[in-house]
């Protein structure tokens, strides 16, 4: 019998989409100057005017003026793309300027850029854990696929503390050799449920344990502290962190990711990460856009505040109505559903029906019987915008008896 390679590809489709988790993109074009506001190109060829729910554009920085300005600008100085890897012909001034303001936003020595910030974890973890034999990576049970990629990329022995559980955490490191390196790694804000994790809690640690800490600001960064430098910012403990490690694509609204730590580590993995080394270099476009981000809302707040106002808004408005609203420290605003089924039903019909576009969050991202809408209100979601979304989901709700089939 010849094997069926077809059947087993068809086959591991299938059982997706019989747990209601096989994801369809949605296809979208941003216009400039309109966001939240979008255009859907329907699967039946129609364009539908839609509201965006769930962008990693925070601030809506990806159509920023300053942003759009320095991209332009650059473009035309340098053309498109970087040409090459960082090491033969590929490091821009852009990329060098970039480096020096993510290093001074975190107050560290030394700041080093990837193409995405999946890739700044996977290829920072695999390769610190490297260096330091016989290393011991403590790892937060929600920690992000880069992050575990990345560890178990290192071949280091991990163990893994329960969600911001400190006293697991200590359990862990005491029950450590003392003489083994350790690696702590987290986030601080973690971006399906929106809560947010003790920082200084699990630097009293470290200190205590002797271990270095790794801290991905990826969903703070831009949003949190006087500078845009994050939860540790806000908290006012920077300089106890190892290393911070943080995006381009979402509140920064460009793309690309970053490490920031002491000259020493950033020449370390610059030195020995092959998913720094082998990958042509963020276009100089996209790093001259980032830094005019990361300039501007050093220096802003009206972001930031208006940001809170939104997601604070959202959520009051959302418990007025009765709705499952998952209360976060955060600007994450989850809405339980429970079901993956209804939960996929639930977005399609509020695209459909209302024009708003949230995706749903089904296992592996969370837990089976966590399935949410994880909505994302940005400093451009008006109040009418806000009171339309509370309604349609209200009435989706009804029509779909959510709650009862929550307790079933
Ligand atoms: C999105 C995300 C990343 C990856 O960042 P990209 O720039 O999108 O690759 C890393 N960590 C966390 C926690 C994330 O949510």
């Amino acid at each position: 019998m010849p094997i069926d390679y077809d059947s087993m590809f068809s086959d591991a489709l299938s059982s997706l989409r019989d747990e209601g988790r096989y994801r369809v993109f949605i296809d979208i074009e941003r216009r400039k100057g309109n966001f939240p506001r979008a255009v859907h190109h329907r699967p039946d060829g129609e364009a539908q005017d839609i509201v965006v729910w769930c962008s990693n554009d925070y601030l809506g920085m990806g159509q920023h003026p300053a942003v759009l300005k320095s991209m332009d600008e650059a473009l035309q100085r340098v053309g498109a793309g970087a040409g090459g890897t960082r090491n033969i012909s590929g490091t821009n001034h852009y990329h060098v300027l970039l480096e020096e303001e993510l290093a001074d936003l975190h107050g560290k020595e030394a700041g080093l850029i990837f193409t995405s910030g999946y890739i700044s974890n996977e290829a920072t973890l695999s390769t610190l854990a490297k260096l330091l034999p016989g290393c011991v990576i403590f790892s937060d049970a929600l920690n992000h696929a880069s992050m575990i990629h990345g560890i178990i990329g290192s071949g280091a022995e991990k163990k893994i503390f329960r969600h911001n559980d400190v006293e697991h955490l200590e359990e862990l490191l005491k029950a450590t050799d003392p003489s083994r390196p350790k690696l702590i790694a987290f986030e601080s804000v973690y971006s399906m449920d929106g809560d947010i994790s003790p920082i200084a809690e699990i630097c009293d640690l470290a200190d205590k344990y002797n271990a270095l800490t790794y801290l991905d600001e990826v969903h703070a960064v831009g949003m949190y502290g006087p500078r845009g430098g994050g939860v540790a910012e806000r908290e006012g403990i920077m300089d106890r962190l190892t290393i911070i490690e943080g995006t381009l694509g979402k509140a920064f609204g460009v793309m690309g990711g970053y490490i920031t730590a002491s000259a020493d580590i950033v020449d370390a993995v610059r030195s020995y990460a092959p998913g720094f080394i082998f990958t042509t270099s963020l276009s100089p476009v996209l790093a001259a856009g980032a830094l005019a981000s990361v300039r501007h809302l050093k220096n802003s707040d009206v972001e930031r505040t208006g940001h809170q106002d939104r997601a604070a808004t959202l959520k009051a408005k959302l418990k007025q109505a009765n709705l499952p609203v998952m209360m976060s420290d955060s600007h994450i605003v989850p809405v339980l559903v429970g079901e993956p089924v209804i939960c996929k039903q639930a977005s399609d019909m509020l695209l459909d029906d209302y024009g708003i576009y949230v995706q749903p969050i089904n296992f592996p991202t969370v837990p089976r019987g966590t399935e949410r809408l994880r909505f994302s209100p940005s400093p451009l979601h008006t109040d009418a915008m806000i009171n339309d979304l509370v309604k349609a989901l209200s009435e989706v709700w009804r029509r779909l008896d959510v709650k009862e089939s929550q307790a079933a």
